[in-house]
């Protein structure tokens, strides 16, 4: 069998790797948007053509953002995916294709063919050569087990192993000769945070500048992390410990929110008898609002309120409104959440940027920015644990985290494995795998 990384290899994004052996598999077919910039997997014409299968591991964009390019280069096979990834994928797509006109790869026609091809797949339930396994990183995401000639291959993508208020961990222990895994927090120096210590520094953060009557923005992933960031807020509006306050959904992050709820017997078991059994539904927290009027002036008229927005990385989406109206007040705050990539303007906020650029216009930043350090993927220990965890393990290829990172990894990964094979493989090389 032959593995090729024709994404995501020494960079965050495009993800992307073909599997040919019996038959001829791409794991994630993803984009990497980077500012206005946008990149692809190197997929040629002959190898969309051997496609057997394409499987996609979750939601987010540098995994699924490029797969409905495969029918317009002729492919006409299924798309498998969990149930949960099926409704969020439908919803992020559109939305893509909705906002960022200039630089399609696909059309809707494209997307809608892509729609009705998909193929869902339960976890732990065998078809063909492919088992999905939970990888505790948004809602639906899955691992990927293939077995091709007696060869088992796990794909990790995007991996979280700590529980959280809403998900269970990514499930260990599995039996692999192969192991493709992700790297986004792979540095030694990449520790994460207890859960604990992460909620009271984001309720500290938002609680001081309510108490100046300032504004909060949290941009937000609109799956994942802005759905963990609310149930912080609504456990903590809930206890008192933070005052009353309007709390904005803006954008995508409440169309999500419903998707969450329409498929709660995948979220933990405590949060899907909230749901399922009581009265106390936390998607139905009295403080979530959403602006009224079309210009979000009434937003803006509040005296202070949290406003949990899209793009996460300050790529687009609602956030960049927010930001024209309120950077230029210091008891405004700006709480980042998560990872910033290179060249995104949540990065250059986070290095100090003094001033930003919207749409051509230059934004001066006189409100506070922090972070608040959630994360959806494991860190440094978390990614060692989990790989010890894998049984009868020969071979480890390092991706999905910037350079330095997936080489870090890779080197203590080496270090600490007798007898395994660890490989950081760059953009477009294959293995043979025996
Ligand atoms: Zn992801
Ligand atoms: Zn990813």
């Amino acid at each position: 069998m032959e593995v090729s990384f024709l994404g995501a290899a020494k960079e965050v994004g495009r993800s992307a790797i073909m599997l040919n052996g019996r038959r001829n598999y791409l794991l994630d077919c993803g984009l990497k948007i980077s500012g206005v910039s946008e990149e692809y997997p190197l997929i040629e014409p002959q190898d969309v053509r051997r496609l057997d299968g394409v499987i996609i591991s979750h939601a987010h964009l540098d995994h699924s953002g490029y797969a409905p390019a495969l029918t317009a280069k002729g492919y006409r096979g299924k798309y498998w995916m969990t149930k949960p990834t099926r409704d969020l994928v439908q919803l992020l797509l559109s939305d893509y294709l909705s906002i960022e006109k200039a630089t399609h790869a696909y059309t809707t026609r494209d997307l809608n063919y892509f729609l009705k091809n998909i193929q869902v797949l339960e976890y732990e339930r065998r078809k063909e050569e492919v088992t999905f396994f939970d990888s505790g990183h948004i809602l639906g995401s899955a691992m990927t087990l293939v077995e091709d000639s007696g060869h088992k291959i796990l794909y990790t993508a995007d991996l979280n192993t700590r529980e959280t208020r809403l998900l269970d961990g990514a499930k260990k222990g599995l039996q692999a000769d192969t192991l493709i895994i992700e790297s986004t927090y792979g540095s030694t120096a990449d520790q994460h945070l207890s859960s604990k210590e992460i909620y009271a520094s984001l309720v500290k953060e938002v609680k001081e500048t309510l108490d100046k009557n300032g504004k909060v923005i949290i941009p937000s992933f609109a799956i994942g992390r802005g759905q963990e960031i609310l149930f912080t807020l609504e456990n903590y509006l809930k206890s008192k410990m933070l005052p009353p306050t309007p709390i904005y959904l803006d954008g995508m992050v409440k169309k999500a929110l419903r998707i969450y709820r329409h498929n709660a017997i995948y979220l933990k078991d405590e949060v899907k008898r909230r749901i399922l059994t009581s009265d106390d539904d936390p998607f139905k927290c009295e403080y979530y609002t959403a602006p009224e009027r079309k210009d979000r002036s009434d937003v803006l008229e509040q005296e202070k309120c949290v406003i949990v927005t899209t793009s996460g990385m300050l790529n687009g989406g609602p956030v960049l409104f927010y930001l024209k109206k309120l950077a230029g007040d210091p008891k405004n705050k700006l709480i980042l959440v998560g990872y910033q990539a290179q060249g995104t303007r949540g990065r250059q906020l986070l290095e100090g940027a003094n001033e930003i650029e919207i749409d051509g216009e230059k934004i001066e930043i006189k409100l506070t920015v922090t972070q608040a350090k959630f994360s959806a993927h494991s860190d440094h220990k978390e990614l060692v644990e989990f790989t010890k965890s894998i049984r009868g393990l020969k071979r480890v290829f390092v991706q999905h985290g910037e350079a330095s990172k997936c080489e870090e990894f890779a080197q203590e990964l080496g270090r600490k494995l007798k007898g395994v094979e660890v490989t950081a493989p760059a953009l477009g090389e294959t293995f043979q795998l025996r």
